[in-house]
């Protein structure tokens, strides 16, 4: 696309808001390859924490803090400007379901499913079908289970971080994800504060702000993130976004199917309040369970609005301003016509 025909499909839009089907193009990349990102299954995360491991080791982040909460075993707490992969532990009451009795698995080759990872066929996988159990269960117990989720930046279609930097340190990148150039940011905080789920942060260390690249580096060479490279389940694959959300829709439904009802998946819809995040999830249980916002909207969303009533008071006060001139004036006119000889 020549520069002055993206100028012209740009006119009239709300850049900042809404479904955006070609964030790189429009960003300026031309012959961009397909935007990628994370499609995260969290049924199937055994929170070995093997992304967090891979993320520190690639882009050489430094340690943070391991400490005990007391209140669970996710010591690493939450993101930030160290932490750029984040495995939540979610402890509930909450029984997982019963296993339907008579199912025998004794003569599949577990090893070959799970090299074949979470997009096998449950039937295939041979996962023993649960009944939904609402607490207590018919032998009078109660039960407990564990939510894991490996969160991340969320490559936001809308990505507020960006739009508010002051010095272009991040920009979109031609994958269509957000990248933050240590060497030109100042440190000033404005994309902490515009960031929805409050994942960007900045390092006392060095006073510059990270976050998540999506490996942009291991992209570059052709390579997948090294989070989803080294996560044994399957729950993190990367990928083509558009192909991601397929495999995610039919994963919901294979686990409807099977009595997973819960399952619903978060981030994937290109309508809602971040036009759709690079990185989504599917969760077992509501986003605000997970620490994630329930219905993010990009912070910069009323902008334009915002200005232009700016713009419309300021206009107002000036008309004021210039009245009462008008007015002083006239009757200085008066009084100079009546005494100023
Ligand atoms: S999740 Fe926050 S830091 Fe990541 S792209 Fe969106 S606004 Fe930026
Ligand atoms: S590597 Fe995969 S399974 Fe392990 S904690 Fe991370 S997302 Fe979960």
């Amino acid at each position: 696309m020549t520069d002055t025909s993206r100028r012209s499909s740009l006119i009239g839009r709300n850049l900042l808001a809404g479904a955006e089907p070609d964030v790189a193009g429009d960003a300026g990349h031309d012959g961009h390859p397909p935007r990628v990102g994370f499609f995260t299954d969290t049924s199937v995360c055994i929170g070995c924490k093997a992304c967090e491991v891979a993320c520190k080791e690639w882009n050489a982040i430094p340690e943070d803090g391991l400490d005990f909460t007391g209140m669970s075993f996710d010591n690493t707490q939450g993101l930030d400007a160290s932490s750029w992969r984040h495995v939540a532990f979610i402890e509930q009451s909450k029984p997982l379901g019963r296993a339907e009795a008579a199912v025998d698995h004794s003569d599949v080759d577990v090893l070959a499913l799970a090299a074949r990872g979470s997009g096998t066929p449950v039937a295939e996988a041979a996962i023993t079908p649960t009944s939904p159990a609402s607490s207590p269960s018919a032998d009078g117990q109660t039960g407990l289970r564990w939510l894991m989720a490996s969160d991340v930046c969320k490559h936001c279609t809308h990505a507020a971080c960006l739009d508010v930097c002051p010095t272009g340190s991040l920009f979109r990148t031609e994958f269509g994800t957000v990248v933050v150039q240590d060497d030109i940011c100042n440190g000033c905080g404005y994309c902490v504060a515009a960031c929805p789920y409050g994942v960007i942060d900045v390092r006392p260390q060095d006073g510059g702000a990270h976050k998540c690249t999506l490996c942009y580096d291991r992209l570059g060479a052709g390579q997948e993130p090294a989070c989803a490279k080294a996560c044994p389940t399957d729950s993190i694959q990367f990928g083509p976004l558009d192909e991601l959300r397929e495999r995610a829709a039919a994963r919901v439904e294979e686990l409807h199917r099977v009595g997973v009802a819960d399952a619903r998946l978060y981030g994937h819809d290109p309508e809602d309040g971040v036009g759709g995040d690079g990185a989504f999830f599917l969760l077992l249980d509501e986003p605000e369970v997970y620490g994630l916002p329930p219905d993010p909207v990009v912070t910069t969303r009323d902008l334009p609005s915002m200005w232009r009533h700016a713009g419309a008071a300021a206009l107002t006060l000036l008309g004021g301003v210039a009245a009462v001139f008008a007015a002083h004036g006239g009757m200085s006119g008066r009084r100079t016509g009546r005494w100023g000889r």
